[in-house]
């Protein structure tokens, strides 16, 4: 199977230090397979060398470069798109991923297998759709961007990660016990939304253990926290959970959390936005993709149907 000329030449951004060096291996092979199938004429390779270098690397493809394609966690997708983002709507080349990380959320809410070459497959059969992109203080987010306890267990799953080589779903309910046994705080936070359910400008002003900001489904190795949530809907999910929860009845929250069965728990909020403005008493922990996030304001918007990404079946 050949691509079609006209839709450009493939870009592969690599991060080989993604799974504790399981990203270099990954990186040849798709390198591998993407030269037999498209040629060397159709095709470039480019390895990260430091964080955010991604980002730099899409923001100044060629403009023959019609996909690019992500290879790493959400973390390297996340700087891919950031870099896209960066580049004028009409220059802006769909995005492939490729997903070799821990938890793989963003592949999976574009239908991507888990696996190099089904996801070169995917790749190459083309198929497209348009997505939102989120955006906090000017940073990019495709999946998720949130704070409080959630945020905390995903720093302390990369921490963990690096210590020990574990992955998946284990490590990250490793450091979500660790977390919700001897460290379960609360954050306050002030909330003004505008758009989604209500038209009018809305406050809400509240403690809560944790702020999901979503413009995907998921986070944290596929936990459902916003199960409704759409791609490409022009709106942010929201989820927040406020007190009071021992730390079991937060874990069960959190397992039911998993398939998307939380929702109906009277500690858990959801609610849309097109925009938000948040400000929290004091700095909460903060991921966005799975990177860290400081401060206590965050403005953030959801920028509609501003990015093409080839998705699964
Ligand atoms: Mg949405």
């Amino acid at each position: 199977m050949a691509l079609d000329p006209s839709c450009g030449r493939i870009a592969l951004i690599a991060n080989p230090a993604a799974q504790n060096g399981r990203g270099a291996w990954a990186a040849v092979e798709a390198a591998s397979l993407l030269r037999a199938r498209v040629g060397d004429e159709g095709f470039q390779l480019l390895l990260t060398e430091r964080p955010r270098h991604a980002t730099a690397l899409a923001a100044s493809l060629d403009p023959s470069v019609g996909t690019v394609v992500a290879l790493g966690g959400d973390g390297l997708i996340s700087e891919v798109a950031a870099g896209l983002m960066e580049r004028p709507v009409d220059e802006r080349p769909a995005l492939g991923v490729i997903p070799v990380g821990s938890g793989n959320d963003y592949a999976a809410s574009l239908g991507v297998p888990a696996s190099i070459g089904r996801a070169i497959d995917c790749v190459l059969a083309g198929r497209t759709a348009v997505v939102d992109v989120g955006r906090v203080n000017g940073r990019y987010f495709v999946e998720t961007l949130s704070f409080g306890l959630d945020a905390a267990i995903a720093l302390d799953t990369v921490e963990r990660r690096v210590r020990t080589g574990r992955t998946g779903t284990r490590l990250y309910l490793e450091s979500a016990v660790d977390q919700l046994f001897r460290h379960l705080s609360i954050y306050d936070f002030t909330a003004r939304l505008t758009g989604g359910d209500a038209a009018a400008m809305r406050t809400v002003s509240t403690a809560a253990y944790l702020l999901a900001v979503q413009i995907g489904p998921t986070y944290g190795g596929h936990f459902r926290i916003c199960p409704g949530a759409e791609l490409d809907d022009g709106l942010l999910d929201l989820c927040y959970a406020t007190p009071h929860l021992g730390p079991w009845k937060a874990l069960a929250v959190l397992l039911a959390a998993k398939g998307g069965r939380h929702t109906g728990n009277r500690h858990i909020h959801l609610d849309r936005a097109s925009r938000l403005v948040l400000d929290f008493a004091e700095e909460p922990p903060g991921q966005i993709d799975g990177e860290k996030i400081e401060g206590t304001h965050f403005e953030i918007d959801c920028i509609p149907r501003s990015l093409t990404v080839i998705v699964g079946k």
